[in-house]
């Protein structure tokens, strides 16, 4: 029986298991991964301390200072379901079948990327089909390749892409991008890059690789087809809570709802932190900060109940 589970090893996650990990609680982190969103990331320009910094080498200095304390940590595994049991503590399944037991939770899952849902996306992921520029994009060196997105992520990507890759068409579905205008500055600059507004994809296709897309042009409303084989979805993100039904509130876009005071779900010892609840801005400063609020409310949650190890 652990004090506290967290789940996710993102900026919020990290913190809150540096925390309490100074709080000496029993503790187990559970995180699919240690890259998270920051790791999708090119260069970090506003986390002080940094002037500048690679998403990726953030990350990894923010997993060395956890790994720096006592804290069981089971990376590469999925939470899959979180249910309380009659005793009133926690109940944490993960995808590998592994059960877990504590007597509270931070779940700081943070976001995934949301899914186009064309027809082809799911058969050729893994094939073509990729969510994260930064790990993939190396692998598509020499093709020619579409991000779909002209937001500042779509844009940031193509630019990466371009490291590589000898033409990369962007495809917007409004009539204009919808970036910052100094990376549209950037990108302008670039020739092999082009930018296709007003243009809806509607199927990938391929053999064993993509091989083309199909996408209509919104303004004559004629289908056409773009020769590619990498596809980069890159229109934004939903939090990751499907393991979490029942025990907390969402709002309208499906975030957890929290008191923004202490991260408190509604349920006694169920915490949230991060991108994954309500709260208004999604930076990695705000994650970390949350993380840490999660964390030092955890703690007192289990003083409180005198229920802890210590
Ligand atoms: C392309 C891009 C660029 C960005 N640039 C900046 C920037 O320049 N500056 C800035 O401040 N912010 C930036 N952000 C936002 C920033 O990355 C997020 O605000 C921050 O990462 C949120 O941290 P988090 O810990 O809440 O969630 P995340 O970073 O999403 O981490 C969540 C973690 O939980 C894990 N997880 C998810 N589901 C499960 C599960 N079921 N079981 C186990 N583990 C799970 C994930 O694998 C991940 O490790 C950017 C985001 C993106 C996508």
């Amino acid at each position: 029986m652990y004090d506290l589970i967290i789940i996710g090893g993102g900026p919020a996650g990290i913190t809150a298991g540096i925390y309490v990990a100074r709080k000496k609680l029993n503790t187990l982190l559970i995180s699919r991964d240690f890259i998270g969103q920051v790791g999708e990331a090119f260069l970090i320009e506003n986390y002080p301390g940094f002037e500048e910094i690679l998403g990726s080498e953030l990350m990894e200095k923010f997993k060395k200072h956890l790994e720096k304390f006592k804290i069981d940590i089971n990376e590469g595994e999925e939470v899959s379901k979180i249910s309380k049991t009659k005793d009133g503590n926690f109940e944490v399944k993960t995808s590998k079948g592994d059960r877990f037991l504590s007597k509270a939770v931070i779940i700081a899952s943070g976001r995934d990327p949301r899914p186009l849902e064309v027809p082809g996306e799911k058969e050729f992921l893994g094939r073509g089909v990729s969510y994260c520029v930064v790990c993939d994009g190396p692998l598509f060196e020499g093709k020619e390749v579409v991000v779909v997105g002209g937001g500042n992520s779509g844009l940031e990507a193509a630019l990466e892409l371009s490291k590589f890759c000898p033409k990369i068409h962007i495809l917007e579905v409004s009539p204009q991008l919808t970036s910052d205008e100094i990376t549209q500055e950037r990108v302008k600059k670039i020739e092999k890059i082009e930018v296709l507004t007003n243009a809806e994809i509607k199927e990938i296709k391929g053999k064993n690789f993509v091989n083309s897309i199909v996408y209509q042009d919104l303004k004559t409303k004629r289908e056409k087809t773009l020769k590619v084989e990498g596809v980069f979805v890159q229109i934004g993100s939903i939090p990751a809570t499907g393991f979490i039904k029942g025990l907390v509130d969402f709002n309208k876009k499906d975030e957890i709802k929290i008191d923004p005071k202490t991260c408190e779900t509604k349920t006694p010892g169920l915490f949230a932190a991060g991108d994954v609840t309500d709260i208004l801005v999604k930076q990695i400063i705000v994650a970390t900060a949350e993380g840490a609020k999660a964390a030092l409310s955890a703690y007192k949650y289990l003083q409180k109940s005198n229920n802890y190890s210590k």
